[in-house]
């Protein structure tokens, strides 16, 4: 496999950054995920479009921002992922600087560029069946819209998880339900598919903004508003949404079942809508 890092392709197992790079001793970096379908960036504007928006309020300037797609594409290519399914994962630190400083180094130094292409193997199961998820105190910080690589608290409350035999970890702030550790949270509350609007305690997925078109276009009654740990466990219907596994039923939660304790009927109306959008945006691209 070959990856971009700083204007180069390389094998794997030759890149390497150093260990005075920002990225690893502040986690003062930004990253970006997006899914190829058969060779194709879905909803690749909007991506770039949260990753500037990053890039702007972290105040970093990527020379190669407007190279990226080219480079994720090149290397679907050099990596032979064009005809399956993949993710691209990018990652922009401010580069290396010494001594260690808090604040940004006085002459700027080049941003460390890296970019890489994972194949990716779709679980079927989680779709077909649905999964288990626990509920956590939301510890992180107040700019969790910015998707930086402080991924801590997401890492700890998914190990929680793993460790409680579920597979996601849903974030509670103040008994208000925020996002999970790597998804979106979604709940079928009084037949309205209910969501956390837009806020800064949260990550604007790109799969919510899909799932929430699907609705329109369904004439599904949906809300961006915030609910309650409570609804959450009353709710009818859950669902996760994430680049990597699109609309993923929630059957348990904290180890109790949801609604009939199957993924329910809207659920599977989402999912099949997602694939079918799917599948239309390959063949228009
Ligand atoms: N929230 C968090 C915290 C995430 O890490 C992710 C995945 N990047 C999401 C939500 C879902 O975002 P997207 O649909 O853009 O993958």
């Amino acid at each position: 496999m070959f990856v971009y890092l700083n204007g180069q392709f390389i094998p794997h197992e030759e890149a390497a950054i150093s260990i005075e790079d920002r990225g690893f001793l502040f986690g003062d970096s930004l990253y970006e995920v997006m899914r190829s379908y058969r060779g194709f960036l879905f909803e690749k504007e909007a991506h770039l479009r949260r990753l500037q928006n990053g890039l702007n309020a972290l105040r970093l300037q990527v020379e190669q921002f407007d190279d990226l797609i080219e480079i994720a594409t090149r290397l679907l290519h050099e990596n032979g992922l064009t005809e399956a399914e993949a993710t691209v994962y990018f990652q922009m630190t401010r580069g290396v600087a010494r001594p260690r400083k808090h604040a940004f180094p006085a002459t700027p130094a080049s941003p460390t560029v890296f970019v890489a292409t994972n194949p990716l193997q779709p679980n079927h199961l989680w779709a077909e069946k649905g999964i288990a998820v626990i509920t956590v105190p939301d510890l992180r910080w107040g700019r969790c819209d910015l998707k930086t690589t402080n991924l801590l608290p997401n890492v700890l409350a998914n190990q929680q998880a793993h460790e409680a035999g579920a597979d996601e970890a849903i974030f509670v702030r103040d008994g208000i339900v925020v996002e999970a550790s790597h998804s979106n949270v979604f709940a079928l509350i009084d037949d309205v598919v209910t969501t956390h609007p837009k806020a800064p305690i949260l990550l604007a997925g790109i799969t919510r903004q899909v799932v929430l078109a699907l609705c329109q276009k369904l004439e599904l009654p949906f809300a961006e508003r915030s609910f309650s740990l409570a609804e959450l466990r009353h709710a009818d219907e859950v669902f996760l949404t994430l680049t990597s596994s699109e609309v993923t039923p929630v059957v348990h939660i904290d180890q109790n079942e949801v609604g009939t304790g199957k993924p329910g009927s809207i659920t599977r109306r989402l999912q099949e809508a997602f694939r079918e959008h799917v599948q239309q945006f390959c063949q228009t691209s």
